[in-house]
């Protein structure tokens, strides 16, 4: 169920100058543009970042900042940092998008459907009750729209008390 793709050089939000090579480098290397990019929060190993294909609305990711492409060979201690920041990305979820679910996880290598599988991340996706119908009906049709900046500004609000001494 992980399969979006996150392509920050295909959105219309994004103006700035093209994005060359890995994205989540490229974002991890560009706190100036924190913003545009929709990133939530910078901890010391890793950041948290909206994912512009969202499989619902609120969906972000948690990605370390050394490009990785494989989960066993990263330091323990990043490995913690990405495993606290996604316990704490789940309360913020639940309050602030009032989440009654929430899927987290990895694809691990191509074959297993990452979208960028040269960067491992974390994917936290926000479930509620009635969202199967919804998004059954929708499909691959992207589902932010309008309410993304609205969606990544309230989450961001909340960000430091979640996420805050990681
Ligand atoms: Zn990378």
């Amino acid at each position: 169920m992980f399969d979006c793709v996150y392509a920050p050089w295909r959105s219309e939000y994004i103006t700035g100058p093209k994005i060359e090579g890995c994205a989540f480098c490229h974002i991890a290397k560009h706190p100036d543009q924190d913003e545009e990019l929709g990133v939530l929060w910078r901890a010391k190993y890793c950041y948290a970042v909206m994912n512009r294909y969202p499989y619902t609305p609120g969906h972000f990711m948690v990605i370390p900042y050394i490009h990785i492409d494989n989960l066993e060979s990263l330091d323990p201690a990043i490995w913690q940092e990405m495993t606290t920041l996604t316990q704490r990305g789940v309360g913020l979820l639940k309050d602030v998008l009032r989440a009654e679910g929430v899927n987290i996880g990895m694809n691990l290598g191509a074959a297993a459907g990452a979208g960028i599988a040269e960067h491992i991340h974390m994917h936290l996706v926000p479930r509620w009750q009635r969202d199967t119908n919804f998004i059954t009906t929708i499909g691959h049709t992207r589902v932010y729209g309008v309410d993304f900046d609205a969606i990544y500004r309230k989450l961001r609000a909340k960000a430091k008390e979640y996420f805050d001494g990681v």
